[in-house]
């Protein structure tokens, strides 16, 4: 702000609010979060998350600190957050001039905002058989019989028609070669690389956003649970990036059903 411009209240509120918040951080410990950005400045300055945002998306698109004004025949212009603007161009009016919203009308993902995982949708739990009777020894060729089976939940696309998550719950022989006097389990290279969390087709997805569509990490772990309502942290998006998409990559034949 340049010299000697003048500071309305609003700001000197602002201001007083924000140095109030940084002396807290500075009591809190030596070190502070940075995570959710919009979310702080929301509460430093005692404003909703959705204001904060719809100002730094006014801002972002248009360049202006206020919001477009929409102006309707035979009407007062009113100012509007973008997101409403959005909505009001796009909707159009039935035979009996209510206006109806048309199918490109800004609707926020409903789970926007929330922290506490507790507040997410549940997961569908999806049963997985891979309890086999039998099973060739990977080593040897030989037959061997199930000793016991065991279970292991991988993290899927989610289920978009109920919104929710999806986790396919596995239960897996694990068999015991007579020949090589040693233990394995029932293949399941085809649904998940050894040891991980998550199917290959959501490492597959996660890789692809990011090499093919360019997109930075966190919007990449946004748009998997906004889109495809798998919650994948940042980091380990990265790391199957950097990995050159998977931890232990095999070949995998055959896909999920
Ligand atoms: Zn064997």
């Amino acid at each position: 702000m340049p010299q000697g411009k003048a500071v309305d209240l609003r700001g000197r509120q602002f201001v007083v609010r924000l140095k109030e918040v940084f002396d807290q951080e500075r009591r809190a410990g030596a070190v502070v979060s940075t995570q959710d950005p919009a979310g702080r400045v929301a509460k430093a300055l005692g404003l909703g998350k959705r204001t904060v945002k719809d100002i730094l998306s006014t801002y972002h698109h248009t360049g202006q600190f206020l919001a477009p004004t929409v102006e309707a025949k035979g009407r007062v212009p009113v100012a509007r957050p973008r997101s409403l603007y959005r909505t009001f161009k796009l909707q159009h009016w039935n035979k009996e001039g209510k206006a109806v919203f048309g199918p490109g009308a800004y609707r926020p993902d409903p789970t926007e905002g929330i922290t506490a995982i507790a507040d997410l949708p549940q997961p569908e739990m999806v049963p997985y058989n891979r309890n086999d009777q039998r099973n060739v020894c990977p080593r040897c060729g030989h037959v061997a019989y199930r000793d016991k089976q065991s279970h292991r939940t991988l993290h899927d696309l989610g289920n978009l028609d109920l919104s929710c998550p999806r986790n396919l719950v596995i239960t897996y022989s694990q068999h015991y070669c007579s020949k090589c006097r040693k233990y394995f389990n029932a293949d399941l290279s085809d649904l998940a690389p050894p040891g991980s969390h998550y199917t290959h087709r959501v490492i597959d997805l996660a890789v692809r956003l990011v090499v093919e569509d360019g997109l930075p990490y966190r919007p990449a772990s946004w748009h998997l649970w906004r889109d495809h309502r798998v919650f994948v942290p940042f980091a380990t998006i990265q790391n199957w990036v950097e990995a050159g998409g998977k931890k232990g990559a095999g070949a995998h034949g055959h896909r999920l059903p």
